[in-house]
């Protein structure tokens, strides 16, 4: 199964991503953490996208259709995936559907819309910390969820870092462009495949109710 987990910046698409990921044991792929390493790593790809995301800007979408495609064709992605962060518009959705089809036929595609008011979405992102252990990633929350001890991992000990798109001038610049796209990018779901949109207020409750929704159309 591929599930497109679809909301803001800060809707709790990682954090709820990689909770569906470790619980139905589906890869989680986020074009974001793609991105964010190979700036640190300094590759072409991260010269090229860099500024994109400094301004909180959308990569274009052949950048992002074409990183996209190779991460899907990885042998761990086989059976599925959760995508986070990805299709931002119609098009990379198109693309994906076009994909999947021809590479993955008979795969199940379903949406999550996590769907969070945007002055919410805004003190959730100015306050949020990240491990910076890539392979732990766990999420904080300075007001709502903070680590037992400042700045510090509770999972893995690593040390916790705002992420440097997370200030209130790019989230709010993020949430604009997610709005432009986002009605045309749910329509597309609802017509196209099932859709289950959530305002995920309580994370155990939301997980719950996701993992129902996708039990039931697993039967389908
Ligand atoms: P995220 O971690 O999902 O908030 O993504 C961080 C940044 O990466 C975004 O603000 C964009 O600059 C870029 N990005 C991630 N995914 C996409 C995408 N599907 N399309 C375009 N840009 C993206």
């Amino acid at each position: 199964m591929y599930i497109v987990m679809l909301g803001a910046p800060g809707s709790g698409k990682g954090t709820i991503g990689k909770i569906l990921s470790t619980d139905l044991n589906l890869v989680h792929v986020s074009t974001g953490d793609i991105f964010r390493e190979q700036i640190n790593k300094n590759t072409n790809l991260g010269k090229k996208i860099q500024k994109y995301l400094e301004e909180g800007a959308l990569v274009p979408d052949d950048v992002v259709i074409e990183t996209v495609k190779a991460r899907l064709l990885e042998e761990d992605v086989e059976n599925g995936a959760i995508l986070d962060g990805f299709p931002r518009t119609v098009a990379q959705a198109e693309a994906l559907r076009d994909f999947l089809k021809e590479n993955k036929p008979g795969a199940k595609r379903v949406a999550i819309e996590l769907d969070v008011p945007d002055d919410e979405i805004i003190k959730r992102v100015v306050n949020r910390l990240i491990c910076t252990n890539k392979s732990c990633g766990a999420i904080y929350n300075k007001e709502t969820k903070p680590p037992k001890k400042e700045n510090i991992c509770d999972v893995c000990g690593s040390s916790l870092k705002r992420r440097d798109d997370d200030n209130k001038e790019t989230v709010t610049k993020r949430l604009g462009i997610y709005h432009q796209n986002s009605k045309d990018l749910i329509d597309f779901y609802r017509k196209n495949n099932a859709l289950y949109s959530i305002y995920p207020q309580d994370l155990d409750i939301a997980v719950k109710n996701i993992k129902e929704f996708l039990e039931e159309y697993k039967r389908k």
